[in-house]
């Protein structure tokens, strides 16, 4: 049939938005690292209060596990009408062979691994959407085929801040102002232990954005080139 989900980067090169989306990920190995007290937590709510504060707008791609994880947190992003939830896998497994060292889902499993997962976030209401993104933005022509029966918008993005495990908060900051421009999808985590700068990076970010122009937007309006 050659039906295929669609994949954007970023939205119509109009306008002053932008749109900040914070990836939630979770693995079975983070939640050991959590029983075992290895980490402190992978949520960062140091983000999320800096966003509730300044009132910005943001889109959090919700992996299934750290939604059941943290019931809590996903109900205050749910419930912020300036934010919009996404898909972002269930356990946050490789859809594609060769993608970083995240083991592999087999290719019949896929559709099923994100119908489950929009099943996990929908109860908690608020800004739901279809958009998916991929586990290290890895696709292929077989994992776009898969989903295209759930209708949903593959969403990689053209900014990549490069704060997984990053050890300084300046390089982000650079990353995203370097490239950011209307109409941008910029990738953030919001996953605390295994993005530890993004919270001091997001002040000057967002210090960089108004300088430029730019004001954060929700996903859908960003991509509406609204
Ligand atoms: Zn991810």
């Amino acid at each position: 049939m050659g039906t295929r989900a669609p994949v954007v980067d970023h939205g119509p090169r109009v306008g002053t938005r932008v749109a900040l989306t914070f990836d939630a990920d979770m693995t079975d190995g983070m939640l050991a690292n959590l029983r075992g007290g290895k980490v402190r937590s992978y949520a960062n709510l140091r983000i999320l209060e800096l966003l509730e504060r300044e009132q910005v707008p943001a889109t959090f791609f919700l992996t299934g596990k750290w939604v059941q994880r943290y019931p809590e947190v996903t109900r205050r992003i749910a419930g912020n009408p300036r934010f919009e939830v996404a898909n972002h896998t269930y356990g946050h497994a490789a859809f594609t062979a060769d993608c970083y060292d995240l083991p592999r889902l087999p290719v019949d499993e896929l559709a099923a691994d994100v119908a489950k997962t929009f099943e996990v976030i929908a109860p908690y209401g608020g800004r739901q959407t279809r958009y998916f993104r991929f586990p290290g933005l890895c696709h292929d022509a077989a994992a776009l085929d898969a989903l295209a029966p759930l209708g949903v918008t593959v969403v990689d993005g053209d900014v990549v801040s490069g704060d997984p495990f990053a050890k300084a908060w300046r390089p982000l900051v650079r990353a995203v102002l370097d490239h950011v421009r209307p109409g941008s999808v910029v990738i953030m985590h919001v996953t605390e232990a295994n993005a530890a700068m993004t919270d001091e990076a997001l002040p000057h970010i967002l210090a960089g954005l108004r300088e430029r122009g730019l004001t954060p937007a929700p996903l859908s309006e960003v991509l509406a080139g609204a």
